[in-house]
């Protein structure tokens, strides 16, 4: 008797090293999402096709940020909107690449809608997957250019409607009615016979791109039972009764069997002209080093990273706050991973006597970790000699390096104790200020009236400081 198993497409690796935390097993969509069908689709073609180590996936924001996890080919994550710009560059200097631009919603339609409008005007020759659940979902369910009138999300509490929002962007139309494409569909992921005619369709775009037919799109009705609220079998009753009333399948376009193929690879330049072509002759590169300069004057660069809702954020903001008070040139910025789904919020703060080239700190002189996945993910980058600030009250395992100031403080727990596990990060701002000699507590606690406005906010957030002081300056004795 033989039996079938279905296993894993070669495409994907056999386990996801790249993931981080324990789970190097699952991805990290949520369960009913039709992202990972689409991903299973898509990599199984290209095995199929035995293009799978050509492939140059590009990923873009959106929850599938994170498919270079899963994708056993080159991958490249782009910014927000950008993917067809980036898989355009791709495609023209590696013409032999299967370039494919992975794009949801929010991320094609919105952001980057002039992006892809000018890609396919210009009939690039790469593969488009447009994955439409009609939702933000992994910034926490708002309105995207294609959420549908009367659909409540996030943004739009009480339903879109067309005198505010206007009516769904209905993406394959838009780009069938250009001449360059040679091929657009719509698919949806919503029972078995759909995912079979889906199945279909991605084939069908890559092959195109295989064959060097041009420009292909296949915009996908997907799941996405988190921001819609439903389980995952609602979720696909809602795409087959309501999501395909407003976005009829079909396929839109399809010229592929009339157009040549085109080879891309007689545009290329010479690989010794690229350099004149660039502005660069070989062997005239000159360093600058000016930037180099102004980063050793820095003071200090700081990466505070956790949960989002910890006040990793306003952390940053504080202290940018007290440098100025202190006169110095600051820089904060937030970056935002998808925090629904397990990844860290983190700031980048920087605090210099000389003017600041780049906001980014890429290798912190001080890391205030105020959960796990942060001090697994950042504990590498501290500079040696540079610390580590950790709430042991949430973390079990401490740094492992032996080269840096290991600084452990209960923060969570000292809050608790005070009576509001809120104040944890003012807790470790007065940490900050009891060990280092770079902020003055005296120019802090004339910061903390100005940040607390209610009386009642701002005793708990000083006593929070003191507590915070006082052990700082304890760990540095
Ligand atoms: S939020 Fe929606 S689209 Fe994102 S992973 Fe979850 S189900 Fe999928």
């Amino acid at each position: 008797m033989s039996v079938k198993i279905l296993g894993k497409s070669k495409g994907f690796y056999d386990t996801y090293e790249r993931r981080p935390g324990s789970n190097k097993e699952q991805t990290h969509y949520c369960p009913g999402c039709g992202h990972g069908i689409l991903h299973k689709m898509i990599t199984e073609a290209l095995v199929d096709f035995d293009v799978a180590e050509n492939m140059i996936f590009i990923s873009p924001v959106g929850c599938s940020v994170f498919a270079y996890y899963y994708f056993n080919a080159g991958n490249i994550q782009a910014a927000h909107g950008r993917a067809p710009a980036v898989a355009t560059g791709v495609k023209r200097a590696m013409p032999e690449s299967i370039v494919v631009s992975y794009q949801g919603d929010g991320d094609l339609a919105a952001i980057g809608g002039n992006e892809i409008l000018h890609a396919a005007n210009r009939g690039e020759s790469i593969t488009v997957f447009f994955v439409n659940n009609a939702i933000y979902g992994m910034t926490g369910g708002q309105m995207a250019p294609t959420t549908l009138i009367g659909q409540k999300t996030t943004t739009t509490p009480y339903g879109r409607t067309l005198k505010n929002e206007g009516y769904p962007i209905k993406m394959a139309e838009i780009i069938a009615s250009l001449e360059s494409p040679v091929y657009v569909e719509r698919v949806m992921l919503a029972d078995v016979r759909s995912k079979n005619a889906a199945r279909k369709a991605v084939r069908k775009g890559i092959k195109n791109q295989i064959e060097k037919k041009g420009f292909s799109f296949i915009e996908v009705l997907s799941t996405c039972p988190t921001g819609w609220k439903m389980s995952a079998p609602q979720a696909e009753e809602w795409i087959k009764t309501t999501l395909v009333e407003n976005f009829p399948l079909g396929v839109y376009k399809d010229i592929s069997d009339q157009v040549e193929p085109l080879d891309l690879s007689q545009n290329l330049a010479a690989p010794e002209r690229v350099p004149k072509l660039i502005g660069l002759e070989q062997g005239k590169m000159e360093f600058d080093t000016t930037s180099m300069k102004i980063a050793a004057e820095i003071d200090q660069e700081i990466k505070i990273a956790g949960f989002g809702g910890q006040g990793v954020l306003s952390l940053g903001v504080w202290l940018s706050e007290i440098g100025m008070r202190e006169d110095l040139e600051v820089s904060w910025i937030p970056s935002y991973g998808p925090e629904m789904r397990g990844g860290t919020a983190n700031c980048h703060v920087k605090l210099s006597r000389a003017s600041i080239g780049s906001p980014l700190v890429t290798y912190p002189t001080i890391l205030v970790a105020m959960n796990r996945p942060s001090l697994e993910k950042f504990e590498d980058d501290v500079v040696e000699g540079g610390a580590i600030v950790w709430d042991s009250a949430l973390i079990d395992n401490g740094p492992q390096r032996k080269d840096i100031q290991n600084i452990p403080v209960p923060a969570t727990q000292i809050a608790k104790d005070l009576g509001n596990s809120k104040v944890s990060n003012v807790v470790l701002l007065g940490v900050l200020a009891g060990f280092s000699d770079f902020l003055d507590p005296l120019v802090v606690q004339q910061v903390l009236p100005i940040i607390f406005k209610k009386k009642h906010l701002l005793e708990i957030n000083l006593v929070a400081f003191k507590k915070g002081l006082e052990l700082g300056r304890e760990l540095s004795t």
